[in-house]
């Protein structure tokens, strides 16, 4: 009883593609999550008999032949789920106070629809595309391929911000706006999605080029939830043989012998001789024994920081009130969009980004809205130590007037929106850290440095024998990155070119 193979905590994106892989290669797998529902980011929840993301708005390379589809095509994801492709013209828009840029699919749509509104600027968006590729060769995993040599080293090494904002040459683009001079750069409007990555000025740039390419290439929402990629997994997971098990709060790992125990909350305590934590590493460490861990490693995974917090809006809608909107908007209040995580009080919110659901092909209307916009953990520490529904009347105060001012700068670019709005949820930095163990409820786990690229990086594999880690801290955070990461952590067990070649030929 309880004895298996592997034992993989918490059931993320990542914690299931492992447990998927590895069931599929034989082994035997329990997947311990510490929630009633599977899937980390993935969860939804419901509303007046309507469904919220939680964690995933949109997904890049999800066209025929592009990176993602190819990986899940070996996970089973791309016949039972259905994605609606967004605007092809615009699949984000990036808005400067009343100026508005589009984001195109395809290199060719993306420069030219840029250079209508930056004619001088085509040297430029060709550098900025010259480079996505230079990186993207660099991680050949992003086209499945086995990596050879270092070549991502120089990429991890350069900062985003710094590359984006040298890339514009002339100082006055052209307003479509008649009569006005523009004051947005072409590097804002290209740092103006940054929010995808954390809008950090340390951010690499193969974080901020890997993730814009993936979007570039082929933009998608998932049709009906991401839940249903937990399910899809989950089900497969078992019926390889697997187990998911749910309500298995981990509070202990340790080692007796050859086996790693793992204990919940509850007092149950499963055995493996493998472990993989798709959970925090510092969260992970810290329920681990000090003979087990190296201080130095401990000390150093506990001192890294992670990415910003959000606070966001979730509006269930009256029928037939508002436009689906098949792209992304993303509204920023000043011209820079990297100053905006850490927005004075005064100017919060500096931006968001408003997303509607996807519950049908080609829908007409939005049945929700999701508004985002970044939240530092600071704003709600006070209230740590309470629990969800018992933080008090303050945190709803809190809460309350922050979303007024979120919704009425929406309510600036979507006049038409709080009419429509039929009931509001909202949640803090405080409720992502209940809900996925992200401590501070930061939006993608560790930030990545480009000052320090190794020290950042979180490896798979550990000098702990027989203990990984995979999820948005190894590899990349976002689908894409997490579902390569989760490659890497199996391949580290079962040998990457082996992994890989088993992806490719299906
Ligand atoms: C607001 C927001 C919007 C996002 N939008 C997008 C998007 O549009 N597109 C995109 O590609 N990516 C997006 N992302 C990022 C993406 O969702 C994540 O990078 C990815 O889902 C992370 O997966 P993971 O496997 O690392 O783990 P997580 O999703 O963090 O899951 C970890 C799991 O471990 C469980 N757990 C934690 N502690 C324990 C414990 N002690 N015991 C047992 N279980 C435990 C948690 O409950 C959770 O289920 C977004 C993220 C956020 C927060």
């Amino acid at each position: 009883m309880n004895k298996y193979d592997v034992i993989i905590i918490g059931s993320g994106l990542g914690g299931l593609l492992c447990g998927y892989i590895l069931s599929k290669e034989g082994f035997g797998v329990c997947i311990l999550e510490k929630n009633n529902q599977p899937g980390g980011n993935l969860q939804t929840f419901s509303r007046n008999g309507h469904k919220f993301e939680t964690g995933v708005h949109y997904i890049g390379a999800l066209g025929p032949n592009q990176a993602l589809s190819r990986y899940w095509r070996y996970f089973g994801l791309m016949n039972g789920l259905q994605f609606q492709q967004l605007d092809t013209e615009g699949f984000d828009r990036i808005a400067f106070g009343d100026e508005e840029f589009p984001m195109a699919q395809g290199y060719e749509n993306f420069t030219s629809r840029l250079l209508q509104y930056f004619p001088g600027e085509s040297q430029a968006l060709d550098e900025y595309i010259r480079t996505i590729h230079e990186v993207v060769s660099a991680f050949p995993l992003y086209n499945l391929e086995l990596p050879k040599d270092h070549r991502e080293h120089h990429y991890t090494t350069r900062s985003a911000h710094e590359f984006l904002e040298n890339l514009s040459r002339t100082e006055k683009p052209k307003s479509k706006i008649e009569n006005r001079k523009s004051k947005v750069s072409l590097s804002s409007v290209l740092a103006g999605n940054n929010y995808l990555y954390g809008g950090s000025r340390l951010s690499p740039l193969h974080v901020a080029s890997l993730i814009s390419h993936s979007f570039i290439s082929g933009a998608f929402r998932i049709i009906g939830g991401s839940d249903l990629v937990s399910r899809s997994l989950v089900n497969s997971i078992t019926a390889m043989g697997g187990t998911v098990i749910t309500k298995q709060n981990i509070i202990a790992i340790d080692r007796h012998r050859e086996n790693f125990r793992v204990k919940s909350a509850g007092g149950e305590v499963f055995t493996s001789t493998k472990i993989i934590s798709d959970i925090h590493p510092a969260t992970t460490l810290s329920i681990m024994p000090a003979e087990m861990v190296r201080p130095a490693y401990r000390k150093r995974i506990a001192s890294l920081q992670n990415t910003c917090s959000s606070f966001i809006l979730y509006l269930s809608l009256k029928q037939g009130c508002f436009p689906y909107l098949n792209y992304n908007y993303y509204f920023h209040a000043t011209s820079n969009p990297w100053d905006e995580p850490a927005c004075p009080d005064a100017r919060w919110p500096g931006m968001f980004l408003l997303s509607t659901g996807c519950h049908e092909p080609d829908q007409k209307f939005a049945e929700t809205v999701t508004i985002l916009t970044y939240m530092r953990y600071e704003e709600v520490a006070r209230w740590t130590d309470t629990s969800v529904g018992r933080r008090g009347e303050a945190y709803l105060d809190f809460k309350k007037e922050k979303a007024e001012k979120l919704l009425k700068s929406a309510a600036q670019k979507f006049p038409g929106l709080p009419a429509a709005i039929e009931h509001m949820e909202i949640s803090t930095p405080l409720t992502y850290s209940d809900y996925t163990g992200i401590p501070e409820g930061s939006l993608y786990g560790i930030l990545k440095n480009y000052h320090e690229p190794l020290m950042t990086t979180v490896m798979p594999k550990t000098k702990i024998p027989d203990f990984y880690f995979t999820g948005q801290n190894t590899n990349l955070h976002g689908v894409l990155g997490v579902t390569i990461g989760s490659v890497v952590t199996c391949g580290e067990m079962i040998g990457l070119e082996y992994l890989l070649n088993k992806i490719k030929n299906g």
